[in-house]
């Protein structure tokens, strides 16, 4: 995503490190719908922090600046462990889909320590997905691709996510092993602006069907983005449509 220029990257930085993370950080959870079913079928665990000293902070803020001041792996592993924990009181029909940053992608030893806190916990794995963007693959394509090995073969998902954002390239459907391709949410917010938009999407969810891969449409807002966007038939939808962000308690309720 892209960094507000207005936020100071330093002092936020500053703030990871006077902060008790483990008492301001939680997990938020977002609903992914399955059109075809007809009910919930996963939740992404979406990273919060409420700072003492800066307020609530965005995401992609402090997970940036985490990953500048050496945060980024004791914050995923907090986070990943607490939203295990929510994914164990859930229906076994529910899984739980996880997003790791650059930092944690390049590092095999670390996502090995991740892999072991599902076993740990006693979760099926397969109920346990792992959201990674291009961009962060990019960083140390070796290492990162050593990295879904070690998930596909302890039995967990792969989705890439964000996919038409950015530097995109069919490249990666094709090198690394998949299950799922997140549709990034700048083609819904244009679909009634732009046709391409749309022609896109469909385009995306051929490819998609033709390869065995499952789709997520995300940030569906409004009925009429939902309306112009079913008849071509994606698979999972996620946005604020169907559920915002909420809390763990929420989302069990
Ligand atoms: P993302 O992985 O693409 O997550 C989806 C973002 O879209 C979330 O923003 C979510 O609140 C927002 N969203 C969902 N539905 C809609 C919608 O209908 N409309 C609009 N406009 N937005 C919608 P959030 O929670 O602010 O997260 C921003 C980004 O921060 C995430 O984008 C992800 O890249 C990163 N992030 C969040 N949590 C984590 C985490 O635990 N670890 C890492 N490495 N990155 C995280
Ligand atoms: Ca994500
Ligand atoms: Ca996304």
């Amino acid at each position: 995503a892209d960094l507000d220029v207005g936020v100071d990257l330093l002092a936020v930085e500053r703030a990871l490190r006077e902060s008790a993370l483990e008492d301001e950080l939680y997990v938020a959870f977002q609903p992914q719908f399955s059109l075809r079913q007809n009910r919930v079928i996963g939740f992404e665990a979406l990273a919060r922090w409420r700072s003492h000293l800066l307020g609530e902070m965005p995401p992609d803020i402090f997970i940036a600046a985490a990953e500048r001041s050496g945060h980024i792996g004791q914050i995923t592993r907090l986070l990943f462990r607490r939203s295990l924990i929510e994914l164990k009181r859930w229906p076994e029909h529910l899984f739980l889909s996880f997003n790791l940053s650059a930092q944690d992608l390049s590092d095999r030893a670390f996502i090995l320590g991740l892999l072991d806190q599902i076993r740990e916990l006693g979760i099926a794995p397969e109920r346990v997905e792992f959201e990674i963007t291009e961009t962060a693959v990019m960083v140390d394509q070796e290492m990162s691709a050593a990295a879904l090995e070690e998930m596909w073969k302890a039995g967990c998902r792969v989705a890439l996510d964000d996919f038409g954002s950015g530097y995109s390239s069919f490249g990666y459907i094709n090198r690394l092993k998949l299950d799922k391709i997140k549709i990034d949410k700048s083609f819904v917010r244009e679909v009634h602006t732009n046709p391409v938009s749309r022609e896109i999407v469909a385009m995306i969810l051929t490819l998609c069907r033709n390869l065995g891969l499952s789709t997520v449409l995300e940030g569906i807002e409004t009925e009429s983005e939902l309306a112009a966007l079913q008849a071509l038939g994606p698979d999972v939808v996620q946005g604020f449509f169907f559920g915002r962000p909420m809390t763990a308690s929420a989302a069990l309720a």
